[in-house]
């Protein structure tokens, strides 16, 4: 019988956090979690300021192009107007929802939930600031057989002149009044999700990136594409661009770019990238090691340099994706507490994890770039459609879906697979799971398509 309070205490409620926490409680572990935000903010970045949300307003901004459209199918009358407050109401009830759904999983697990912002004391002990009934500030002590550490990340927002004028994704969710000029820093999944999602409720979208083409990392043809669609439904996208100062002027945020161009907004968003969320996490105190960025350091077991703790999820600043968060969790479960009957322990491969940007439309992709393929496995095919989805032929729209494969010349293998388009993260999804077995070309060939679809495509490349 261990002498600790806990076998496992896990600092952050969010994707990794509640998953860990969950999972070793079904293992007949100890668990407790503690989550600063309080039970109401279980769920973290992901359920509260992250993807449920974002692809919520996602979905709502579709309703324009929606509305549109079905002139072209024979609807007619005046197309509906956005009601703001309406959309932000509606998707807060959902989050409390979903925060009291992940409230009650871990309740029902057995996990002991506290409401306080938690810190490492030593390789066995956290301290806990909690917030008494009656305001006053509290603490707690606890011990732990094993530390997990989940506390994800945090935007970044780089030092300017009127940086205190700008806003995060953390804020655009609630933003009031809501912004008729709307001007978006960056060039990464946020910026570019943002960029598409306020264009398409209705606000005028300038988007800065300062490098030659957003989305680095990203298969350049894609690249390239999806910005000349979002430019083509309305944003301003303007490359090679960076913010020298932003004033507060009677006609609102008059942001002033490098070169002496000026830019009148309502709002400022930086979505310049997240840095892990280790303030006053107490690691300097325990000697967990961090990298540069501040991201805990951990080896292939999640295992930090201090061996009673580990950490998984955005705090290790590696694939920040909700999926990657609750796989790596899943691991250190298995490798703590032992697989659940009747299945072997979990690894986690980092080889092959699709991934979408909810752009509009869509990009969703699998495995390699073509430069990517190029560089790693020499000689590579190139398989491409660009064509207008079916839908379009009525709608009016003059959307475009692009699909591409990237095929190992040498050993058939499908390497890369990228879509922009409609529902282009659906249908990757099942994809990467053919490209994780290994699929070749020669099997998505003898793969007989669905017809009409714009997924057939990847089956009928020649
Ligand atoms: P988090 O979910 O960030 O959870 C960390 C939790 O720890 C937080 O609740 C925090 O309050 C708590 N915490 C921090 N410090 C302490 C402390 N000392 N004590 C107690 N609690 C603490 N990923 C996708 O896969 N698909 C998407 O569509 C997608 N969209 C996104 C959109 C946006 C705008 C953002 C910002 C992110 C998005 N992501 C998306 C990324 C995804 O949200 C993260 O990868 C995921 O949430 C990481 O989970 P985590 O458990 O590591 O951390
Ligand atoms: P990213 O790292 O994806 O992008 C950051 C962007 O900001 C890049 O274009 C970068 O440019 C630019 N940038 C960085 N510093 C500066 C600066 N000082 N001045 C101007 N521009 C700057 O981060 P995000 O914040 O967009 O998202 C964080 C992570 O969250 C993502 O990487 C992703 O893992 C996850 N996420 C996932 C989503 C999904 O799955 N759909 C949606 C949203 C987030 P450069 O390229 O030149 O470095």
């Amino acid at each position: 019988m261990s002498t600790h309070d806990f076998d496992l205490f896990v600092i952050g409620g969010g994707s990794g956090g509640v998953r860990a926490a969950r999972m070793a409680a079904q293992r007949g572990a100890r668990v407790a979690l503690a989550e600063t935000l309080g039970t109401d903010g279980l769920g973290g970045t992901c359920v509260n300021v992250g993807c449920i949300p974002k692809k919520l307003y996602s979905y709502a901004a579709h309703y324009a192009d929606a509305a549109h459209e079905s002139h072209g199918f024979g609807w007619e009358g005046p197309e509906p107007t956005l009601n703001w407050a309406t959309l932000k109401a509606n998707r807060a009830t959902e989050i409390s929802r979903l925060n009291g759904v992940y409230g009650n999983l871990l309740r029902g697990s057995g996990v002991t939930v506290f409401d306080g912002f938690a810190r490492l004391q030593g390789e066995h002990s956290i301290g806990l600031a909690t917030i008494n009934a009656d305001g006053s500030p509290g603490h707690q002590n606890f011990t732990a057989k094993h530390i997990l550490i989940a506390t994800g990340g945090t935007p970044h927002v780089p030092h300017f002149v009127g940086r205190e004028h700008v806003i995060t994704s953390n804020e655009i969710f609630d933003l009031e009044p809501f912004p008729q000029r709307l001007l978006v820093v960056g060039g990464g999944y946020i910026a570019c999700e943002f960029a598409s999602i306020f264009n398409g409720l209705g606000s005028k979208v300038t988007q800065l990136y300062r490098g030659e083409q957003v989305l680095r990392g990203f298969d350049d043809e894609v690249r390239h594409f999806v910005a000349a669609e979002m430019a083509k439904s309305g944003v301003d996208l303007r490359l090679n661009a960076d913010v020298v100062d932003i004033r507060k002027t009677e006609e609102g945020l008059r942001v002033e770019l490098e070169g002496g161009a000026v830019v009148l907004a309502d709002a400022v968003l930086y979505a310049t990238g997240r840095k892990p969320n280790v303030q006053g996490l107490g690691l300097d105190t325990v000697g967990v090691a961090q990298g540069a960025q501040g991201e805990v350091v951990v080896n292939a077991h999640y295992q930090t340099n201090v061996p009673g703790i580990y950490a998984v999820g955005d705090v290790t600043n590696r694939v920040q994706l909700t999926p990657v968060a609750l796989g790596e969790a899943m691991v250190v479960v298995d490798q703590l507490f032992g697989a659940a009957a009747g299945k072997t322990a979990r690894e986690m491969s980092y080889d092959f994890i699709p991934t979408a940007v909810f752009t509009h439309p869509n990009i969703g992709t699998v495995g390699y770039s073509e430069a990517a393929a190029r560089e790693k496995f020499g000689q590579v095919t190139i398989f491409r459609s660009e064509f207008k989805a079916l839908k379009h032929t009525l709608s009016g729209s003059s959307e475009r879906t692009l699909m591409k494969m990237v095929v190992d010349t040498a050993s058939d293998r499908v390497v890369g697979l990228h879509m922009v388009g409609a529902e282009a993260g659906e249908i990757v999804q099942g994809f990467a799971v053919a490209m994780k077995a290994g699929a070749t070309k020669a099997v998505f060939d003898s793969t007989i398509g669905i017809h009409p679809t714009a997924a057939e495509e990847f089956v009928t490349m020649r």
